[in-house]
């Protein structure tokens, strides 16, 4: 349920109505506009009386909310959510490039990658330490060293990290880690996704491999319900009929996600294709439908990459991507 404040009202009525409204065990978001104020209640409205709530002088109008996620709904809070990863900022106007490799391999790979995203574009550093690999033959990732050399090329390079997490009893590794990253095997893994409600830190929360918006948005949900909001939604590419492409990017997805939700939405094209040539249009096509940044796979090697190298990006073609999204952009602003 929401209640849209009276521009008239003061911050010590907002205060007064809060305490009231929590007594009765509800949770309350305030989120403040320029002339409106929306408190969102969670929790067990059945019980408020809402006529008495419509009549208070500061209230405007009572809504329910009838969708099943509601800290994650727009309508909870209209103005779009800003998510701060150190010093940058990402959501609204800010948008942000993370690029870097499917998986960390070697500390000369990974500083090398790092150094040549962050002179051109990228301003967080990706890379699997942890990884999901369908089959279990294959690499798994170096782990807890993973994320060493991944915190080494922070301190080589001052940009934010994010890294996959696969079990919460791995968090103490993910202490200095800036964004963890679930991946879309785990999107619905609702107990990791209950251990990140209990943290504050940001968490980029992939849509499923054949997850519906809804679903993703009541997988954001989850982790809201626990207290953390800082969530940056990603469209990583769905399973259709299609074979040609590893997925098939949804580019609606972000006009949709954006109208359903205030969380911000980043796309990853490497995932959503699987095929390095068709990263630049698509990243080019993401920044244009509105997204709030990208997520991409980039590799000092890509023939010799541990993973993924079919659809990982040289710097150098990184640096190409990362040129073209700018001037999109501008064309967007215009
Ligand atoms: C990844 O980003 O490394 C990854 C495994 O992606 P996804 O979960 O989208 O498949
Ligand atoms: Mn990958």
């Amino acid at each position: 349920m929401i209640a849209v404040l009276k521009p008239s009202a003061t911050g010590e009525q907002i205060e007064n109505l809060t305490a009231w409204l929590e007594g009765r065990g509800l949770a309350v978001h305030l989120s403040k506009g320029e002339s409106y104020t929306v408190l969102g209640l969670i929790g067990d409205v059945a019980r408020l009386d809402t006529e008495l709530l419509e009549g208070l002088d500061i209230v405007d109008s009572v809504k329910r909310i009838s969708d099943p996620f509601k800290s994650a709904n727009r309508k909870f809070h209209p103005s779009d959510s800003i998510i701060e990863v150190g010093n940058l900022k990402i959501g609204g106007p800010h948008f942000q490039i993370m690029a870097g490799p499917c998986s960390v391999e070697t500390p000369e790979q990974i500083s090398q990658i790092a150094q040549g995203v962050n002179a051109s574009g990228a301003s967080i550093l990706r890379g699997g330490a942890f990884k999901p690999r369908t089959s279990p033959y294959d690499f798994q990732g170096l782990r807890a060293d993973g994320i060493e050399l991944l915190l080494e090329a922070k301190r080589q390079t001052g940009m934010p990290i994010v890294t996959e997490i696969m079990n919460a009893n791995h968090l103490p590794m993910f202490d200095e880690v800036d964004i963890i990253q679930v991946g879309a095997r785990n999107m619905q893994n609702f107990e990791l996704l209950k251990e990140l409600g209990s943290i504050r830190k940001p968490v980029l929360l992939k849509r499923g491999l054949a997850s519906t918006l809804k679903e993703l948005l009541m997988s954001a949900e989850y982790i809201m319900a626990g207290g953390n909001h800082n969530i940056i939604l990603c469209e990583r590419g769905i399973r259709t009929f299609e074979t040609f492409t590893r997925n098939t990017l949804d580019i609606s997805a972000i006009p949709a996600l954006k109208e359903l939700s205030h969380l911000p939405v980043v796309v990853d094209p490497s995932h959503a294709c699987g095929i390095a040539r068709f990263v630049l249009p698509m990243a080019m096509a993401a920044a244009a439908a509105g997204a709030h940044g990208l997520m991409i796979e980039v590799h000092n090697d890509p023939k010799a990459a541990l993973c993924d190298g079919a659809q990982s990006l040289t710097p150098e073609q990184f640096a190409h991507v990362a040129e073209n999204v700018r001037r999109i952009r501008e064309v967007e602003a215009l």
